[in-house]
């Protein structure tokens, strides 16, 4: 069968290769069991790609991923290339396909899983059934905005300053994403930004009731400052669908919602960007939400599941491969709940397996929920 399904893998630095080969072996499985053919190129980023041709994000990588119809990255960066400055850093690999391909909207599911409700430091009672999707804005506000810079001051002081700075599209666009994610899911938005406060954050509220009245008012609205969420989120979780957050907001309340679940090896995530008008597709990046973790690398015994689930989010959401994405999950979830643990969540009377052993057993799964 052609395959017609392109892929640019990028496996980068650390224990990237290692998981990422778990992946393939699900891949393999797909395109037997399944009739899933993606054609499959591989590119350099990271680290490696320092080594290899001397830039974290080769021209040629980029020239890949706009081939591609999704990009599945690993994680980039190390303590070999820690010392580099930082516009040579393995990190900035990443931050150059965000920019190039326009990926504006990070998506982060915070789902707490039945068989590791304990591996959260939260209160089972609390976070049991937990499900939220974070979105965030990644390529505008405070991380990007000009000026910014240390400088001196006049009496000789330090200063150091960043701008936060939005568009008014840059906030309809990801609020769409947002509204569009909840349409799918129970249908509420709780949109974050600190209005009391910040100039910006007035624009974001108001931009955001303006899409909302205009095109999704079927979708419930909530606005909610994002100290108050924070608390929120360690409080009352569950009262969260989607929360949407700028650049910065976002950045923080996403890895607190991470946090609900205890675990960094089990959690994937997506940048999306705009849907182009003619071929109706969209550039879009799924990537584990953890890094490289080189103080397991080569070790054999990284949690593979992150960038397993990475991978059910690309056949959903770059493929609308819903039921391919779900059996994916569904095989994960067996997996654990069967007593199986690699190190990083590791329970009382569980047994404690490395990588590949956790891959294989997923692929079995699979295998028996098409039987
Ligand atoms: P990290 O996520 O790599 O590791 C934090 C801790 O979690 C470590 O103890 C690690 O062993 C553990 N861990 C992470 N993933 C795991 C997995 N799949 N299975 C088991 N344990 C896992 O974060 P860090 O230590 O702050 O950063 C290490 C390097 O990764 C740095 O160079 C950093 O810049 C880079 N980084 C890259 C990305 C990315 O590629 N998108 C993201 C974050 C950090």
């Amino acid at each position: 069968m052609p395959a017609n399904k392109k892929l640019l893998v990028l496996p980068g630095d650390g224990i990237g290769p290692e998981v990422m080969g778990e992946v393939r072996r699900v891949i393999d499985w797909m395109a037997h069991r399944r009739s899933l053919s993606f054609e499959i190129e591989e590119g350099l980023v990271g680290g490696c790609a320092i080594d290899a041709v001397g830039s974290p994000c080769p021209d040629e990588t980029v020239a890949k991923a706009r081939r591609a119809d999704a990009v599945l990255f690993g994680s980039v960066g190390g303590p070999k290339w820690d010392s580099l400055p930082f516009e040579q850093r393995p990190e900035l690999g990443i931050l150059r396909l965000r920019k190039d391909l326009g990926l504006f909207a990070n998506l982060r599911p915070a789902v707490v899983l039945d068989p590791l409700v304990e591996a959260s430091s939260l209160k089972a009672e609390v976070v049991r059934g937990v499900d939220i999707m974070v979105v965030r804005e990644t390529v505008g506000g405070v991380y990007f905005g000009e000026p910014r810079g240390v400088e001196k001051a006049a009496d000789g002081r330090r200063r150091g300053f960043d701008t936060q700075v939005y568009f008014e599209d840059e906030i309809a666009r990801v609020a769409r994403v947002a509204f569009d994610l909840a349409r799918k899911r129970r249908g509420k938005v709780t949109s974050v930004e600190k209005a009391n406060v910040m100039q910006s954050g007035r624009l974001w509220r108001a931009v955001v009731g303006e899409v909302h009245r205009a095109e999704y008012a079927d979708v419930q609205l909530e606005n909610m400052y994002a100290d108050n969420c924070a608390m929120q989120l360690c409080s009352r979780p569950k009262q969260f669908d989607v929360i949407l957050g700028d650049n910065l907001f976002g950045d923080v309340l996403s890895d607190l919602a991470a946090a609900l679940t205890g675990s960094l090896g089990m959690l994937p995530s997506a940048t999306l960007g705009a849907v182009d008008a003619t071929t109706g597709k969209r550039h879009a990046l799924y990537e584990p939400i953890h890094g490289s973790a080189p103080d397991i690398a080569g070790k054999g015994v990284a949690n593979p599941c992150a960038q397993m689930l990475s991978f059910a989010m690309l056949l959903r959401w770059s493929f609308g491969l819903e039921e391919d994405a779900r059996l994916l999950e569904t095989a994960i979830e067996k997996v654990l709940a069967g007593g199986l643990r690699t190190a990083d969540i590791m329970q009382p009377g569980m047994a404690r397996v490395g990588t590949s052993v956790m891959g294989e057993a997923v692929v079995r799964e699979l295998e028996k929920l098409a039987a």
